[in-house]
């Protein structure tokens, strides 16, 4: 079996990387967070002190880590992975970063030897630790084969799509559709509520039809209880539809919708609900409307 570094042990890649171990993986691994890598070596995992290390001691690295900054300095900062690289090293990155940043780490890492994945994952906590979450893989078709069965540990589905880059595009798609997709309802729920109609009954009489989706049964339970518990916190979607706006603009394709959310998330940011769920999207159309949907 490969031995696997993992970098990244948060609410996602803390779970993913116990998977990793009950599935008979040997395990390096690495955090700021001293609780979550002590939690991992009393599992079995060994840790290291730097990227640079771990690349020394594995076969393939993971990373699950914020955003394009973090991985680029993982990859290519003072004692990154890239000063541990060797030809045959396969790095998978697991975050969901640009597309354009997975493309650059890759051109400089493929001139010392190594290969890149960028596989961004969905699903959120409850799947990581499930084992279930859903994995969108571009990069080079037999470096993928190589390490599907490292990624299948993690996750109940894993789909190759394309080149390097391929991965974070589609889970830019996957963003856009969920952002979207949550605004609907709460605008649809505000609606709902001042025209005097439940929206529980609304949600009940609907989730069985067209607009029916696991968004809606994910969220609308969060939203009629007011539960606004992370989850997927509003900062990181605003994090994720910049990069879709960023790429939406480099390839000319228009994200007017897009746009809108992101400008709606900023507000609930200034509102200081960051933190939150994006299922408080619901609290900006209670603001515009001067009303709180309650059951
Ligand atoms: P998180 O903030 O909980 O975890 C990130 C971890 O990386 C932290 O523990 C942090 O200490 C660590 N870290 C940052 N820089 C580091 C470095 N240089 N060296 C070592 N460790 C470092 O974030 P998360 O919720 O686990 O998300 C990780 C990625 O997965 C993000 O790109 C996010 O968008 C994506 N994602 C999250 C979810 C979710 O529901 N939380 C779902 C799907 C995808």
């Amino acid at each position: 079996m490969k031995k696997v570094g993992f970098i990244g042990l948060g609410i996602m890649g803390k779970p993913m990387s116990k998977n990793l171990i009950k599935a008979g993986y040997q395990l390096v691994v690495s955090d700021f967070n001293k609780d979550a890598v002590k939690e991992l070596e009393s599992l079995g995992a060994e840790s290291a002190s730097t990227p640079k290390e771990i690349a020394e001691k594995v076969d393939v690295v993971i990373t699950m880590l914020p955003n394009s900054p973090n991985v680029k300095q993982v990859a290519l900062g003072e004692n990154g992975l890239i000063e541990g690289a060797r030809d045959g090293l396969i790095f998978v990155d697991m975050s969901s970063i640009s597309p354009k940043a997975s493309q650059e780490i890759n051109k400089e890492l493929v001139e010392k030897g190594v290969q890149m994945l960028d596989a961004p994952v969905s699903g959120g906590e409850p799947k990581a630790i499930d084992g279930t979450i859903s994995v969108m893989v571009g990069g080079n078709k037999e470096v993928f084969e190589d390490v599907k069965e490292i990624l299948e540990a993690m996750a109940g589905s894993v789909v190759h799509v394309g080149e390097v880059g391929a991965g974070n595009v589609t889970k830019l798609a996957n963003q856009v559709i969920v952002a979207l997709n949550i605004a609907a309802v709460s605008e649809a729920f505000v609606l709902a509520h001042k025209a005097g109609v439940n929206p529980e009954a609304v949600y009940q009489a609907i989730r069985g039809g067209l607009a029916g989706s696991t968004v809606l049964d994910a969220k609308a339970p969060m939203m009629l209880d007011r539960n606004f518990n992370p989850g997927f916190r509003i900062n990181l979607h605003i994090k994720d539809l910049t990069n879709a706006m960023e790429t939406s603009h480099e390839y000319g394709s228009p994200a007017p919708l897009t746009a809108a959310v992101l400008e709606m998330m900023y507000t609930l940011k200034q509102d200081g609900f960051e933190m939150e769920d994006h299922s408080s999207l619901l609290k900006y159309y209670e603001k515009l409307a001067n009303t709180e949907v309650s059951k």
